[in-house]
């Protein structure tokens, strides 16, 4: 709580600040079997994101994430654009009450269930998916260790999943259609999700 921004704001910069130091290389990794600007418009997004969370400054967790995901999808435009933007909002529309291990992680249930009805990803489909599930899935493993532990934990998890990622084949996106090309690279979406959410990771509970 030290500098007086809001936790939100700190956690978006964060991420913003990893994003930027990563937008060459999620080009390149975007650029292997699709069209290469998946590091423009996540900084884009990001940035967007984290203006709009500043604009909300005083108001609640809830209330800055909603504002931060709209922000995020119409800056970022593209597949992953509207698909973080549901993910950062769904998340807020998740944490109107107490903030525990247990209400984030019940918050990101949700934000995932809308998330997969968007973007109709199945696991292995060689998307943030592959990055997202297994972090929602440790997230609850350890909400028993408090927020910032289980967060930890679970962006190391969509860590090695994003690394994983590159022996599979994508079916959703733009890659699909040149898929085999993909082969050994990681995908792009879950790799920046990884990036993220280890980002937030390192200013949670400081
Ligand atoms: P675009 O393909 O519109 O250029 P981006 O390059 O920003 O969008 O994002 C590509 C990433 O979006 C992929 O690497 C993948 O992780 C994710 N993605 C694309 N389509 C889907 C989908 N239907 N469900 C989940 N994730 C998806
Ligand atoms: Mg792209
Ligand atoms: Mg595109």
């Amino acid at each position: 709580e030290g500098d007086g921004r809001g936790i939100v704001d700190r956690a978006l910069t964060a991420a913003m600040h990893s994003i930027e130091e990563n937008e060459a290389e999620l080009g390149r990794l975007d650029a292997v079997a699709a069209d290469g600007d998946h590091g423009l418009g996540m900084t884009r997004g990001i940035r967007a994101a984290v203006a709009a969370a500043r604009r909300l400054e005083g108001e609640s967790v809830a209330d800055a994430l909603l504002a931060a995901g709209t922000a995020f999808a119409d800056a970022a435009g593209g597949a992953s654009g509207a698909l973080y933007g549901v993910l950062l909002a769904e998340t807020g529309a998740g944490l109107r009450g107490e903030i525990t291990a247990h209400t984030v992680a019940d918050a990101v249930d949700g934000a995932v269930r809308a998330f997969v009805e968007l973007g109709k990803a199945e696991p292995g489909d060689k998307t943030m998916l592959d990055g997202i599930e297994p972090f929602r899935a440790a997230l609850r493993e350890h909400a028993d260790s408090g927020v910032a532990d289980a967060w930890r934990k679970a962006a190391q998890g969509a860590t090695l999943a994003a690394q994983d990622t590159a022996n599979l084949l994508p079916a959703k996106g733009r890659a699909a259609r040149l898929a085999q090309r993909s082969q050994g690279h990681a995908d792009p979406g879950a790799t920046s999700f990884a990036l993220i959410v280890t980002a937030v990771g390192e200013v949670l509970g400081r």
